[in-house]
């Protein structure tokens, strides 16, 4: 690789979790620096998540796009990142200003790369500018260098792929040799095109003898990163990683791993065996319980679902004697890889692969094409791995525009060919234009928000039609809150998950608040009042997760035995004292669970601001589809007509139903958005907010965050006095 710029620097050790440093890039001038942070940056935001609101809050204004040299792209772990004897400690964040929603975005992910960062000396590495070259990024705490270096362009073969590129990449930095000491990021063509491009991050695994990679799926950081002229940081050190934070209470840290390992080992083979089966056993209970979104979020549940339950890639694909854990220490390990799989699709058909999934998501990405073909699965994979697209948003892009070719919105002359349900081919050639920026495939990178507005500019220039009368339909089963793809479940059944779709501060992503298993499968938050309360709670405990680098599955997927002996079996809370004890431990506080509920209260809070600043903060911004709160159609409201009639019977007090099944849908979708409504009054209350959903300067100030900044954003929208 040729250097265009290099120093040497000195490695700062870790101590309680931290190095108090950030590596930053600007790309425009490929200047490299450290930032030393004061001992109050940690306290206020923590890491992680916090790390990236604090940076993009500081360094952005409301102007700032994705694409704008001044956007930050922060990669953060944690404090309590890299130990291996707490299961899931390789989780690290993504954050950016994101190109579907224009407001802060961030996405987690696994791997080696934010603890190999840390042991390098650096608790988040913060990118911005742009480059006129494709450069990589070298960070070496074994030698103590930091390199930028011309992108090696290693040719066709692997010039579109992210995974081949980051092997080859691999490959010659370590001179031919794989190395567990060296991990990367990098990005693939799908990111140069589309808006929801992803960040793979790139690991050598050991026992399965090949390069794995998980992905920062959500939001575009992958675009971000790709128009920085950014296509891979390398990051190398050979430390040891056990103890490597230097824990002020080394024993506390032992204890509270050694507490959680037993947990998850004894209790997860008698849950959701996720260590045995990964993420895909989700796909029977979702079908079961009329959660799998089929043909765009239009039916929950499919007579040929079977044919993808996990058992069949378990079988077919799984290597079942090894075990999975997308970093060193996890023993609930559900991070499902199959090997060997021959593509039978694409550009690269007759190649042996490995892929590194499927997740749960990946699959609903695929069902919600109407797809149930477990081998398209596989491929759908490792495509949008290799072209570096996120699965969730390519899958709902492409359904939203079969379903707009099916009702009559989009004709094959705008599409090129036809785009049908379970249409394996079609859905094959659209992920490619898509990762090249060809065809429809433009309209389809753009993601749902900008093609329904392409759709409805095509339609009425063909139909006369008024344009906010078309849109008015599509927006019905337009899939997208925010400018983001909604994620694999059907949450018209849920108030629950419709509201912790619709408050998502970044979108309908339910990381913040996954619900629906306790609302609809466990039936654990019945009442209005506990889903309310459960919508404030659930968004405080995830944040704080994303913010210490830590991956939350072990906690929320394994209920402690003790767990049904408490107030609230959901929240888990005899397993998140092993969190607390670890955080203490670690750090040297004395934390409670309260604690740490206000800290993330405070970074919720930031993140409000910033979605505030950018447009995407108000009541507004929290509507959600028809859709995602009932039948958005009369022929999904026939396909489940007895259960929604008993729905309505039970609402009516006794009075009779309306006769007609329209009628009875438009009444069912009365009740729905009024519920909803009366959800948003009751949340914001109970955050603090005013009923526009916008924070109280009395939330704010509560949090030592209501400076001059802020005050005056507030006045923008009325809030304060001038
Ligand atoms: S539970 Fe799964 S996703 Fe989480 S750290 Fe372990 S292997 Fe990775």
């Amino acid at each position: 690789m040729k250097t265009i710029q290099s120093m040497s620097y000195k490695p700062e050790s870790i101590k309680g979790g931290y190095t108090d440093r950030i590596l930053r890039l600007d790309v425009s001038s490929y200047a490299v620096s450290i930032q030393e942070l004061p001992p109050e940056f940690k306290e206020k935001y923590i890491g992680g998540r916090g790390y990236a609101l604090k940076l993009i809050w500081d360094e952005t204004t409301k102007d700032t796009r994705y694409d704008s040299p001044e956007n930050v792209l922060v990669m953060a772990g944690g404090p309590l990142c890299c130990e291996p004897r707490f299961p899931g400690a390789g989780k690290f964040i993504i954050g950016t200003i994101s190109p579907l929603t224009d407001t802060f975005i961030d996405s987690n992910i696994g791997g080696h790369f934010s603890s190999l960062l840390k042991l390098c000396g650096f608790d988040a590495l913060a990118i911005s500018g742009i480059s006129e070259k494709e450069v990589v990024l070298i960070v070496d705490g074994d030698k103590g260098t930091l390199e930028i270096a011309e992108a090696p362009p290693y040719g066709e073969t692997v010039d579109g792929g992210a995974l081949s590129y980051g092997e080859a990449l691999m490959r010659e930095f370590n001179g031919g040799a794989s190395d567990e000491n060296v991990a990367l990021v990098t990005t693939g063509i799908g990111a140069l095109h589309a808006r929801f491009g992803i960040v793979n991050s790139l690991f050598y695994d050991k026992r399965r003898e090949r390069v794995r990679s998980k992905q920062a799926g959500r939001g575009g950081t992958g675009t971000v990163m790709r128009r920085e002229g950014v296509r891979a940081v390398i990051v190398r050190s050979s430390s040891e990683r056990i103890g490597a934070n230097h824990p002020i209470d080394d024993a506390g840290v032992k204890q509270a791993g050694s507490s959680l390992k037993k947990v998850v080992s004894q209790m997860d083979r008698q849950q959701l065996r996720l260590s045995n089966w990964g993420t895909p056993v989700l796909i029977e209970y979702m079908d079961k319980y009329h959660l799998l979104p089929v043909n765009n979020y239009q039916y929950g549940s499919h007579s040929d679902a079977r044919a993808i339950f996990a058992d069949v890639f378990l079988n077919r694909y799984f290597e079942k004697k090894l075990p999975d854990g997308c970093y060193f220490g996890c023993n609930l390990a559900c991070a499902k890889s199959g090997e060997n799989v021959t593509l039978q699709h694409g550009s690269r058909a007759g190649a042996r692969v490995g892929v590194d999934g499927p997740e749960y998501e990946t699959a609903g990405a695929v069902t919600c094409m109407g797809i149930f073909d477990p081998q398209f699965i596989m491929e759908f994979n490792w495509y949008c791995d290799e072209y570096g697209l996120d699965t969730i948003s390519m899958g709902v892009s492409a359904s939203f525009l079969m379903e707009c070719a099916q009702r009559g919105y989009l004709t094959k002359e705008d599409t090129g060919y036809e785009l049908k349900w379970g249409d394996v081919e079609a859905a094959h050639r659209l992920i490619e234009e898509t990762a090249f920026g060809r065809g429809i495939g433009r309209v389809c990178g753009d993601g749902v928000h900008r093609a329904k507005k392409w759709v409805a500019e095509r339609h009425a220039a063909r139909t006369g039609e008024p344009i906010e009368t078309i849109l008015d339909e599509l927006e019905k089963f337009a899939m997208e809150t925010k400018g983001l793809e909604f994620s694999m479940y059907i949450s018209k059944e849920s108030l629950a998950q419709q509201g912790g779709y619709g408050f998502a501060l970044k979108g309908p992503q339910h990381d913040e608040a996954w619900l629906i298993f306790i609302d609809q499968v466990h039936k654990e938050i019945p009442t209005f009042e506990a889903k309310a309360q459960a919508l404030k709670w659930f968004p405080m405990i995830r944040t704080w997760f994303n913010a210490v680098g830590l991956c939350k599955l072990p906690w929320i997927d394994v209920r402690h035995p003790e767990a049904a002996k408490t107030d609230n079996p959901a929240q888990n809370q005899p397993t998140l004292a092993y969190y607390i004890q670890y955080l203490n431990a670690t750090v040297g506080s004395k934390k409670s669970l309260q604690d740490v509920l206000k800290d993330s209260e405070r970074l919720h809070l930031l993140q409000k601001l910033i979605n505030l600043r950018n447009g995407k903060g108000t009541r507004k911004s929290d509507r959600i589809p028809l859709r995602a709160m009932g039948p958005a159609f009369i022929n999904e409201y026939e396909s489940r007509a007895e259960y929604y009639s008993d729905w309505l019977k039970e609402r009516l007090n006794g009075a009779e139903l309306p006769a007609d099944a329209k009628e009875r849908h438009d009444l069912l979708i009365k009740l729905r958005q009024e519920a909803f409504e009366k959800l948003c009054d009751t949340v914001y209350k109970e955050k603090g907010f005013t009923p526009d959903a916008i924070p109280l300067p009395e939330t704010i100030a509560k949090f030592g965050l209501l400076d001059e900044k802020v005050k005056s954003l507030l006045a923008a929208y009325g809030v304060m006095e001038k």
